[in-house]
């Protein structure tokens, strides 16, 4: 999929000379008005932005498990060309991101790792401002399956309460870290209130190297080839040159004939979504 995208490479060089003017509304704003109560009212005003929602009856929604325990979401049972991006960690900060979200109005789930965002907490409110929910990655990006009980507990939990403070919502998804979990790490997750566990289909390594794939590889969890499938759920992470590689995958997303969508919109609200049911 490399090598053949001289229109995107022409986009994202028009998009070099953009400032980082777009955010500092928020950024900028003093820190008096920044606290908890603050961010909750501006969440009412510019909260979450209302992404379309797919047509009843083209995709099958996932359903609680019998067990009560938030099921385990990899992808989205649809036959719609549509994929959903979903951006780890917080660790980087490309100010023209939000700009390009803003702008190409492309909806895109956060998975915060709280510690990781630490001073960096207006960035990702101009992230949610910008339309991406705000969802669980832990305080700290341990390995759950490894971890005791009380320590998984407190890295879901805490989280909860760190992204409820700062984006006036609570999160209702959790993403592992590496994908690792065990059935403890569900139990936990339900303990701090999460609805669903949700992973991915396929991985955009942007900004590094994925295991035979190269730089800003891509590759299947199933190993099929190169290209998406409908309901794709794909992985990325907050890394030095978003911007540009965000263009990249949008590129392929568009050759293909896909788009990409809010998995929030295909989730039922029983887990964590806003979906009937
Ligand atoms: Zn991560």
């Amino acid at each position: 999929m490399r090598g053949k995208m001289p229109v995107i490479a022409t986009v994202a060089a028009g998009l070099v000379g953009v400032t980082a003017g777009a955010w500092p509304s928020v950024r900028d704003a003093p820190a008096a008005e920044t606290g908890p109560s603050m961010r909750t009212q501006l969440s009412a005003v510019l909260g979450d932005k209302q992404w379309a929602t797919p047509k009843p009856g083209s995709w099958t929604p996932d359903k609680p498990e019998a067990s009560g325990l938030p099921p385990i979401v990899r992808s989205v049972n649809t036959q719609e060309k549509v994929v959903f991006l979903t951006i780890d960690d917080g660790y980087e900060y490309d100010a023209e991101f939000v700009n390009l979200v803003r702008r190409e109005k492309v909806p895109i789930l956060t998975f915060l790792t709280t510690q990781y965002v630490r001073g960096q907490g207006q960035y990702f409110l101009a992230m949610r401002n910008a339309g991406s929910q705000m969802e669980n990655h832990t305080v700290s990006h341990k390995n759950m399956a490894i971890q005791a009980p009380e320590t998984q507990r407190r890295e879901i939990c805490d989280a909860q309460e760190t992204i409820t403070k700062q984006y006036g919502r609570r999160p209702q998804i959790f993403r592992p870290p590496f994908g690792s979990y065990n059935e403890t790490t569900r139990k936990m997750a339900k303990e701090c209130g999460i609805k669903s566990i949700m992973l991915w289909s396929a991985e955009f390594y942007n900004g590094t190297s994925g295991p035979g794939v190269g730089f800003n590889g891509f590759a299947r969890g199933d190993g099929a080839g190169k290209g998406f499938k409908p309901g794709d759920i794909i992985l990325m992470h907050y890394r030095k040159g978003l911007a540009q590689q965000f263009q990249t995958i949008l590129g392929w997303i568009r050759e293909q004939g896909f788009r990409p969508a809010a998995v929030e919109n295909y989730l039922p609200t029983s887990l964590g979504g806003n979906a009937p049911g």
